[in-house]
């Protein structure tokens, strides 16, 4: 079995070790991907961190979220897999259709080529889908890299979510991620522009390392509805700075499962990041010596997020909003919101 959960005796030992005393009681996940049988092509699975699956189903998510917090009271916000050649519309509707606002929250893929106005409105007013999920790859440039934060969220788009004070799960584009002068202008005059939009700028603007963050999180900071997702982060000085900086009441603990259960660690190396696996991944570098024993991304990402609120001396109050309270009450704001 790949995912690396407490069903591994070598996992179990961690979690009672170094997690169980410091995770509060009620854990709501901000950022996992769901799919269901029939969404993604044949011969073109999606690489969960090395192993290639063709579905991860609402059972498989609540039997691992289980398995990975044993104990706790669990909750996700959940959206499909952005991928061109995948059936987003199916994806989608197994979301909403699933998703009860109580255990489960789903958000919307959003394909600026197959959707339009007419049906994003729909399923958003039905309140069972929460927001948007745009991705770089949906507008289909040549080059991923030149693709510009409003060309994954046309106007039409963010009208809708800012009518409605939905939500937009953000992954940004470009090579400097976070760092790029043209990303940080798109987000605050995104946040600017439509301000009863919420964003969530996932994996803090994917500023996997220390360089990537430091200095620029200081235009972001005082955006009022933008919100920071931890998913994917395994640095604790990513993780301590970005408890400094910003205000922790819009930080929000999400993992990206299914990709954080497989085994392996994001690394820092001179100034950039990579992955290193057991098994092959197009963006990791592989142990194939099989010199070493990997938990989860989860697991590192978690022991990561305990060393920085440790060292900065945070209190239980910041634990529970961490991992809880800020990501609940920004969701019951949206489907207050969407009420009106
Ligand atoms: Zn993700």
């Amino acid at each position: 079995m790949w995912r690396e959960t407490t069903k591994h005796e070598r996992n179990r030992q961690i979690f009672d070790e170094e997690l169980d005393a410091f995770l509060p009681k009620r854990i709501l996940d901000f950022h996992v991907h769901v799919v269901n049988e029939g969404v993604l092509p044949a011969d073109n699975p999606f690489h969960a961190g090395g192993p290639a699956i063709q579905r991860y189903t609402f059972e498989e998510l609540a039997t691992d979220l289980d398995e990975c917090f044993p104990g706790r009271e669990n909750s996700a916000v959940c959206f499909g897999i952005p991928q061109v050649d995948a059936d987003h519309r199916l994806n989608n509707n197994y979301i909403a259709s699933r998703c009860d606002n109580t255990k489960f929250f789903g958000l919307r893929l959003l394909d600026t080529h197959r959707d339009d106005a007419e049906s994003v409105r729909r399923d958003l007013e039905g309140g069972k889908l929460l927001g948007l999920k745009p991705y770089p790859v949906y507008p289909r440039k040549a080059n991923e890299a030149d693709v510009e934060i409003p060309e994954m969220l046309p106007d039409w788009a963010m009208e809708i979510v800012n009518d409605l004070g939905a939500l937009v799960m953000l992954h940004i584009p470009r090579r400097a991620r976070l760092a790029d002068p043209l990303n940080q202008r798109h987000i605050v005059e995104l946040c600017s522009k439509y301000p009863r939009a919420k964003v969530v700028l996932a994996h803090i603007g994917r500023a996997y390392f220390y360089k990537n963050v430091v200095g620029n999180l200081e235009r972001l900071k005082d955006l009022p509805n933008l919100y920071f997702d931890l998913a994917m982060l395994n640095s604790w000085e990513v993780i301590e700075y970005a408890f400094r900086e910003l205000p922790a009441h819009r930080i929000l603990y999400g993992s990206d499962i299914p990709i954080a259960l497989a085994p392996g660690k994001s690394v820092e190396i001179n100034d950039q990041y990579t992955y290193v696996t057991p098994k092959p991944w197009s963006l990791s570098i592989s142990d194939d010596h099989g010199k070493l024993v990997f938990t989860s991304f989860l697991y590192e990402e978690l022991r990561a997020i305990r060393k920085a609120v440790e060292r900065l001396g945070l209190g239980p109050d910041f634990i529970e909003g961490l991992f809880y309270g800020n990501g609940i009450r920004l969701l019951r704001s949206v489907q207050d919101g969407s009420r009106k």
